[in-house]
Formats: structure tokens, sequence, C-alpha cells
């Protein structure tokens, strides 16, 4: 069966057949940027995965390290502590230490106080000098000194004194009159016996004389 169509519909017609390749190169161009749309989105969607699981690994990471440098902070300050808990110690000892010792010196300064004459008598002169080792001065120093009561009436007193280590050696006799005689026999006695001492003293001695320091002070310092 036949149908009459009209000029003008068979012209429509035909410039829709006309179109119909272009409109099919077109719909295939489409189809293959779908395609390439989908693959982006593919790769996309996978990049996107590969850092959500980095992210995750990273923060499971990143918690383990806090972890670690807590208990490192904390162990830290548990050894500071200690250390100060220590130190705090043994500075309470040291200072326990030096007060026993500072009270042991002054007993000492007291002892020696009360061992020299108070006053001491006036000097009558140097008998006798030696130099130590390093050139401090051993003085054999004669003091006469009256005594106003009992049967004797002088006491002459020989010292020999390092003005290095504050070494102290003395011989005292008591004589009724301080006459040249009894000076002689003195020094010829106990002073030439301290002579002697002075002499091997200088042979060994090194220590240097402390410009303001008492020599009571120096004897505790070598002493100790
Ligand atoms: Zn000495």
């Amino acid at each position: 069966m036949y149908r009459i169509i009209s000029t003008s519909r068979l012209t429509e017609l035909e410039a829709h057949a006309s179109a119909l390749p272009m409109a099919r190169a077109q719909c295939d161009r489409l189809e293959k940027d779908l395609e390439k749309e989908k693959a982006r989105a593919a790769d996309l969607t996978a990049a996107l995965e590969t850092a959500n699981a980095q992210l995750a690994s990273l923060r499971k990471h990143t918690a383990a390290e806090i972890e670690l440098a807590r208990s490192a902070a904390q162990r830290t300050r548990q050894q500071t502590n200690t250390l100060i808990t220590e130190a705090q110690k043994r500075a309470k000892d040291i200072e326990v230490r030096a007060d026993a010792k500072a009270r042991e010196l002054w007993a000492e300064i007291e002892q020696l106080k009360a061992q020299l004459p108070d006053p001491l008598p006036s000097p009558q002169g140097v008998l006798a000098r030696y130099e130590n080792l390093v050139g401090a001065d051993i003085d054999l120093t004669l003091y006469i000194t009256e005594v106003p009561t009992g049967m004797t009436r002088v006491q002459m007193l020989l010292v020999l004194l390092c003005t290095g280590c504050g070494d102290r050696d003395e011989e005292s006799r008591y004589v009724y009159d301080d006459c040249p005689e009894a000076r002689e026999a003195f020094l010829t006695y106990e002073g030439a016996k301290l002579k002697r001492c002075g002499q091997t003293h200088a042979e060994t001695c090194r220590a240097v004389t402390l410009q303001n320091t008492p020599a009571p002070l120096r004897a505790i310092a070598a002493a100790t």
C-alpha cells in the first residue's frame, strides 16, 4: 500500500535523512567522551582511596609517635625529679659536713688562742732565720717574760715558727734572773735543739707565706 506524501513533506524528510549521519557521528563522539570521563572518574576514585589510606596510616603513626613522646617525656620528668632529689640530698650532706668542719675549725682556733700567751711578750729579737724550699721564713724568736709571783721570776721562751705552713715549736726555761749567763745556757741547749729543727723543717717545707692570714689559721690549713 502506498501513501501519497506532499512535496514539502518529502523535502523535510530528505533534510532529516541527510542530517542523520552527522547526528550519529556526534553521538559516537559523545559516547567516546563519556567513556573518557568514566575512566577519569575511576582514576580519581582510586587516587582518593589511596590518599585516604595514607591519611589513615599517617594518623595511626602520629598517634603512636605522640604516645611514645608522651611516655619519653614522663620518663625524663621522673629522671629529672630523681636527679633533683639526689642533688638536694648531696647539698644537704655537704652543708652538714661544712657545718661540722667549721665548728671543728673554730674549736681548734679557740684552742690555739688559748695556747698563745696573752698578751704576747715583746720579742727580744729573731735569733736565727731559715728559708724553706720556696723562700718562706722560719724564724727562731726569743721572748723574755717576767713572772710576778712564785719562786721563779723570768720565763725565757724560744719560738720556732714557719711563716709558710705555720708549724710551731717552742722551748722554755724559768730562771731567777735574766742575766747573760742564763741566756747563753738557754740558747746553747734549747736554742741549739730548735735550730736543728728549723734546719730540718726548711729542707722539707714547700708552703708559701700567705699575706693577711694569721699563723694559727695557716697551721689549721696545713693540718687539714
Ligand atoms: Zn713550714
